[in-house]
Parts: structure tokens; sequence; C-alpha cells
């Protein structure tokens, strides 16, 4: 079992921070039902943060099985993103896609979401400002859904699930404790285990490191008990 570590002290002060307003989806049980009132609560046409007027063709909620065990958390929507609204669809998606293969499951078992929901302009990183305004909705997507593992995907994931500002190379390789920001006290889930391995984009530009991104799957995958169909990411396109 590889050692867990808690999620840092700014993650523990952002949780227990009081929540002032319920969210519309609080008592809901059906993840499909309390992710529709998140996705009406974001409204058709959010302007919460400066990506709503940079370009974007349209809002990216979030994509896949609302009861999924494993979620998996990118950065922010690119082209073929923001044209299709679907996370995840473009060569980098693809590559995914192969990943989540190679863990002898199928895209439609997982739920696949981004930190920002709107493609920042020419695919800059997102700003901590569009980060922090957009993620609580993901923090409320993954409380409504409840999944066992989290994988971040890639540094702007991970130090914003985490707000660890730390290198990639001393983020991978161990479970944290996580639980939403703002999540109330929910018996029946204790919170998630999250997970940080490279995104795919940067798989695709230095492949050498698949094998590495590959450890970090197959420590997810003895969590949850999967077996490998014997295809590895280091093969994956
Ligand atoms: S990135 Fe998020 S907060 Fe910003 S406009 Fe898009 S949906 Fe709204």
């Amino acid at each position: 079992m590889p050692a867990r570590k808690p999620a840092v002290a700014a993650v523990a002060d952002r949780n227990i921070l009081p929540v002032v307003t319920p969210k519309p989806e609080c008592g809901i049980d059906d993840p499909i039902a309390a992710l529709q009132v998140i996705r009406d609560d974001l409204g058709p046409d959010c302007t919460r943060c400066k990506l709503h007027k940079q370009g974007r063709k349209q809002i990216v909620f979030g994509v896949g099985n609302p009861r999924a065990e494993l979620m998996f958390v990118g950065e922010g929507p690119g082209a073929d993103e923001d044209a299709q609204g679907e996370p995840f669809v473009g060569r980098a998606g693809q590559l995914l896609n192969n990943m989540i293969k190679a863990m002898g499951i199928r895209r439609e078992d997982v739920y696949i979401a981004n930190i920002v929901k709107c493609r920042p302009p020419g695919n800059r990183t997102p700003e901590r400002d569009e980060c922090e305004t957009c993620s609580p909705f993901l923090m409320r997507q993954i409380a409504a859904i409840k999944p066992k593992v989290i994988v971040a995907l890639g540094a702007v994931a991970a130090k914003n699930l985490l707000a660890i500002n730390a290198p990639m190379s001393e983020l991978r390789g161990r479970f944290y404790d996580f639980l939403p920001a703002g999540a109330g006290s929910d018996p029946s889930w204790p919170g998630a285990q999250l997970a940080v391995t490279y995104h795919p984009a940067y798989l695709l530009r230095d492949p050498r490191q698949k094998g590495e991104a590959w450890k970090d799957l197959q420590m997810v995958m003895k969590y949850l008990g999967l077996e490998s169909p014997g295809k590895s990411v280091a093969s994956a396109q």
C-alpha cells in the first residue's frame, strides 16, 4: 500500500471554513440530479471570471459517470474541448482515453472535468483568480459524485486541488486525503484519495515520462482493485 499523506494544512484550512450558504444540491442524494443542479446554478452563460470574454465558445462542464469511483481533473479546456463542449477530446484526450483503457476500464466509467470550465486564450495557464472563481463548482461536482480516487492531471490541477506549490517530482507517487472545500460532513463519503500524475499533453511532448505516469496509474489501480488488461501507458499513443 503506497504511503498516504494528508493534504496540506491549506486544504484543511479551506475545509473548515464555515459554509455560510447551503448549496442548492445539498440533500440531493442522486448524483445525476445534484450535477444538474450545479450545472443550472453555474448558468448557461457564466460571466463570473474574465475567461467568459476571452474567446470561449462554450462552458465545458464535465463528462462521464456521475457515480464514478475514479475522477480525472485537468487544467482547462483547449481548442477541441471548447469546440465540442467536452473535456479531453483532442490528442491529449485520446491519450487519456488510452491511459484509462490501460487501467482496464472505459472512459464512460470515469468522470472527467477541469479546474476552469472555459478555454483560456491561446491555451495559456489559467490565472489564479480564474481558478479560484471557477473551482468551487468543481468542488461541488466532486462532492456530488463522491469518487474514491481523484487523479490530478498535471501541476496546475494538483496545485489548485491541494493548495500546494511544489514540483511534480514531489507531488507524485503518493495519495493525499482529499475533501472538497465546502463539503459538509457526509457519513456515506469520507472524501477521496487524490493522486497526481502528468497531464496527457505533457506526455505527448515528452513520451519518455509515460512510464512514470503508468506507475502513478498502477498505484491508483491497486487502491481500486483494478486489473490491467496487460497494456501499459508506455505503449499508449
Ligand atoms: S471559467 Fe468558470 S467561472 Fe470563469 S466564466 Fe467560465 S464557467 Fe464561469
